[in-house]
């Protein structure tokens, strides 16, 4: 800092490139008790197990955060979105500020953006800011989760600690991790609930996740308490695997009738009997009746199908889009596709040439059968085609080893504990099983 230089935070966030709101307007909560910057933030501000969330505020790592982003210097747990901006791609960090930082000529005075600027203008030359206010919260309150998703571990589902111990059993080496405990974030159970709880009161949104939120108590206990304080216009958005929608007494459908602006990402991979494979613990039927009562009970819910397509469920995808949309349960362009990259076995990158032309033809028609409608709009598209991008990038795998060593192995053990079979599940792919096996006999 130039000591001539008169102290102006707004005027820095103004101009630095690597400016995020984030540190001024919320506070990650990580079902381990693992405080950061925001969900894809890669290092840590504090340890709720340890200290209070006001504590983390100002924790020297916090301050050292804010100076950095106001001097334009890229912080290392900003890598997601840094390594983004540098080829030009638009970040996280550039919808938060849109969100809650950047000015525009239409927006009403009582944004959020100008209570977050006041903050933001009160940090001092160490970073301190001295109001703890949180306009954003995402918190993950703790791992309890009722699948088994072949992309996940029992790091964030505890219906994976069994076939973790499993799996760990007949194998030396552990891909997975594996924890035996139900973890939460705060020092005991409720220790996070209550100490958001204070922030309810002007937060302006919340994302739930998990873990699955539908099971978690506190998740419910926050709707309530939004509710008695007449927060009918907070902007609530979830990602939840739309299996249940009740926990005992509670009923997230009667809850949601008191606000109007709620956002469902559903995570949905596959449908029928391969969804039943994919994310184990699925029962097929009951996503249909939930998503037919959100449709029939709360219309005014948003929901979108957040897809995590990885080679197994590539086709099938598809076919999902196509028959959430024809059934009139999805908008046409309700679909965002997450693309797989671990376990690295399952990822597009992973298969052979061959296979990732076939892949990229089927979506180049699925976009033409998007594209047959008059009501698209350009982000849907742009997910199936920056899918096809990333799976042709050149591989930074071992391709052949992936497959028919980890993918085989893995798929063999998990089939064997679970009483399934891929192969039979997901005939699409009898090619690549033709292939894995010449491979591994050659
Ligand atoms: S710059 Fe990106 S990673 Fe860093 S806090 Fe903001 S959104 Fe999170």
């Amino acid at each position: 800092m130039d000591l001539n230089q008169e102290w102006d935070p707004i005027k820095m966030a103004e101009s630095s490139t690597t400016f995020c709101a984030m540190p001024w307007a919320h506070q990650y909560i990580n079902m381990d008790g693992k405080i950061k910057a925001c969900c894809i933030y890669q290092t840590m501000l504090g340890d709720l197990k340890q200290h209070t969330l006001k504590e983390i505020w100002n924790s020297d790592q916090t301050k050292t955060l804010r100076l950095k982003m106001l001097k334009g210097e890229k912080p290392i747990g900003c890598k997601m979105c840094t390594s983004r901006t540098d080829i030009n791609l638009p970040s996280m960090a550039d919808d938060s500020n849109d969100w809650l930082f950047d000015v525009h000529p239409n927006d009403p005075s009582n944004s959020v953006k100008y209570d977050v600027r006041k903050l933001i203008a009160s940090t001092d030359e160490t970073g301190h800011v001295e109001e703890h206010r949180l306009y954003y919260m995402d918190t993950r309150f703790n791992n309890l989760c009722n699948l088994s998703c072949r992309t996940c571990n029992s790091e964030f589902s505890t219906s994976w600690i069994a076939d973790s111990k499993k799996l760990k059993e007949m194998r030396n080496i552990p891909i997975r991790d594996t924890r035996d405990i139900l973890t939460f974030s705060g020092k005991y159970e409720t220790d996070a609930f209550e100490q958001i709880k204070p922030h309810l009161n002007y937060a302006n949104k919340i994302y739930f996740a998990g873990g699955e939120p539908m099971m978690q108590e506190d998740h419910y206990n926050v709707l309530k308490e939004l509710i008695s304080l007449g927060r009918k216009n907070i902007e609530l958005r979830y990602n939840t695997n739309l299996s249940r929608l009740k926990l005992g007494e509670n009923d997230v459908i009667e809850l949601w009738k008191n606000f109007k602006r709620v956002e469902i990402s559903a995570s949905l991979d596959a449908n029928h009997e391969r969804a039943e494979y994919w994310r184990k613990g699925t029962k097929w039927n009951l996503v249909v009746d939930n998503i037919q009562r959100i449709k029939r009970e709360v219309p005014h819910v948003n929901t979108f199908i957040m897809c995590s397509v990885g080679w197994p469920n590539a086709f099938n995808a598809l076919e999902l889009h196509k028959e959430w949309v024809e059934l009139g349960y999805i908008d046409l362009s309700n679909f965002i596709i997450n693309f797989v990259d671990g376990p690295s076995f399952y990822s597009l990158r992973s298969l052979p040439d061959w296979k990732k032309q076939i892949v990229k033809e089927k979506y180049l028609e699925h976009v033409e059968w998007i594209k047959s409608h008059t009501e698209y709009n350009e982000r849907v598209v742009s997910t199936f085609m920056v899918t096809i991008d990333l799976m042709m990038r050149p591989s930074i795998y071992q391709t052949d080893k992936l497959l028919t060593h980890y993918f085989t192995k893995e798929t063999e053990k998990l089939d064997l504990i679970r009483g399934e079979d891929f192969w039979k599940v997901f005939p699409e792919h009898a090619d690549l099983k033709e292939y894995m096996e010449l491979d591994e006999n050659k």
